[in-house]
């Protein structure tokens, strides 16, 4: 089987996983093996052939400290022979409180309301629970759609699903059962290029038009990940804060990406200087070591629960608050302020300028963007994985392009000779493929 979709080696590849196991976004059998890894160490992910594939995605933002960090294992090993989960219902723990203390030192002001969720998906499910909760506390029960921008991505369970994108998104595929929301046109692309006048002005009127129905307006701060990996000027998160000041509408910064130092700053909503009223977190929280994520939000929007009708909030999953996501993201946290992983992102973000925009010059890019510790690379054509995934094998690299898009972003401990020759292995792959 796995001889008619490859020339690889087999040994690489696995029969059972091939025919029996779904992969993300992907079909079952998939249209091209997944590659088994046996071990991940730094930067580097082990195939079962014993290649060494340097690492250019840290596990889709997740595994900022690359892989088998000493101290996240330690953090676990010790939270293991404690305890590893007890529910988080009529119950607490250390590991909750510390790591929530930990949070409250560093995010944006105000935040100081902790919801422990199990993954991004979830985490941006509470928010949304949470502004439709603050609006019906505010007797304001039609303002009960979200607001946001085209081009999103926060996730892939129904809601979450509901504010990405309509047509990347695949809206289309599930039709009316989806929730109607509201959307606005993508903010123009370019960290350093001006909002248009015509973008201002459509948001504004977007607001004065829709307001009445508006619970809450979610955006992904700066840069729009998996919607298209767009970079945005932050001025348009300060035009969106004073106009969900002005009508009322709660501001939901998703930070599941952008956080933890990967933009250049702790929290890419910070290029902006603004707090928003709700931040969901994710991804690097703990380091990529288990799934776990947090919505945070402000005082006010929680007392406004607290005091209404339906005081409590409705969300409580079963491992909420697991002891052992919470040791290995205080642990992270820890890396990640000690290290000055924000200072570390905008010292890579000058080495990929360098390695990364000579690559204008092929005619088979349409742009190179950096920003912090993310590399993009646009192409004019959709690449053809199957074949991108061998030339991946054979120059020993990992990176994992989508549509036209074929971008990095390493784990941020990554060495300066490191990250040369990440990119050097990433060229030569292009070079290779359009030879
Ligand atoms: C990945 C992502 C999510 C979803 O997180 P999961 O842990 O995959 O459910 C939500 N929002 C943003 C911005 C993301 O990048």
């Amino acid at each position: 089987m796995l001889n008619n979709n490859s020339n690889l080696p087999n040994k690489n590849f696995d029969d059972f996983d091939h025919n029996n196991l779904w992969h993300p976004y992907a079909s079952l059998p998939p249209s091209y093996p997944n590659l088994v890894i046996d071990k991940a160490d730094g930067v580097y992910l082990y195939s079962k052939s014993g290649d060494a594939l340097i690492d250019g995605m840290s596990s889709w933002w997740a595994a900022t400290h690359g892989y088998n960090h000493p101290k996240l294992n330690a953090a676990v090993t010790a939270q293991l022979s404690n305890m590893a989960h007890v529910m988080f219902g009529g119950l607490t723990h250390q590991p909750a409180i510390d790591l929530g203390k930990k949070l409250l030192s560093i995010v944006p002001k105000g935040l100081d309301a902790i919801f422990y969720a199990d993954s991004g998906s979830i985490a941006v499910e509470v928010a949304l629970k949470i502004a439709l909760q603050y609006q019906l506390s505010q007797n304001k029960p039609n303002r009960n759609q979200i607001a946001t921008t085209r081009s999103g991505y926060y996730g892939d369970t129904w809601h979450a699903m509901s504010i990405c994108d309509p047509v990347t998104g695949m809206h289309s595929i599930y039709g009316k059962q989806l929730p109607v929301q509201l959307f606005v046109d993508k903010p123009n692309t370019g960290y350093d290029s001006p909002l248009t006048a015509n973008i201002k002005d459509n948001l504004c009127a977007f607001f004065e038009q829709k307001q009445h129905k508006m619970a809450a307006f979610i955006i992904e701060p700066v840069v729009q990940g998996a919607g298209g990996m767009r970079f945005y000027n932050p001025e348009y998160l300060k035009v969106l804060r004073k106009l969900c000041d002005k009508y009322d509408v709660l501001l939901i910064i998703d930070e599941i990406a952008t956080g933890f130092g990967r933009t250049g700053k702790m929290f890419a909503c910070q290029h902006a200087d603004i707090s928003p009223d709700i931040m969901t977190l994710g991804k690097a929280l703990t380091g990529g070591y288990m799934t776990f994520a947090a919505t945070l939000c402000q005082r006010y929007v929680a007392d406004s629960i607290a005091n209404s009708e339906y005081a409590a909030l409705m969300h409580g999953p079963t491992f909420m608050g697991n002891p052992l996501a919470c040791s290995v993201a205080l642990a992270s946290l820890e890396l990640i302020i000690d290290g000055d992983y924000a200072k570390r992102a905008r010292h890579i973000e000058s080495q990929l300028k360098s390695y990364l925009q000579p690559l204008n010059e092929y005619k088979q890019i349409a742009e190179v963007r950096v920003l912090g510790a993310i590399g993009v690379i646009e192409l004019n054509e959709t690449v053809d994985m199957p074949r991108f995934q061998q030339l991946l094998i054979k120059h020993k690299v990992w990176i994992r392009p989508f549509g036209k898009l074929v971008y990095m972003m390493p784990p941020i401990i990554m060495e300066d000779a490191e990250l040369a020759l990440l990119c050097e292995r990433f060229t030569a792959v292009l070079e290779e493929y359009w030879a």
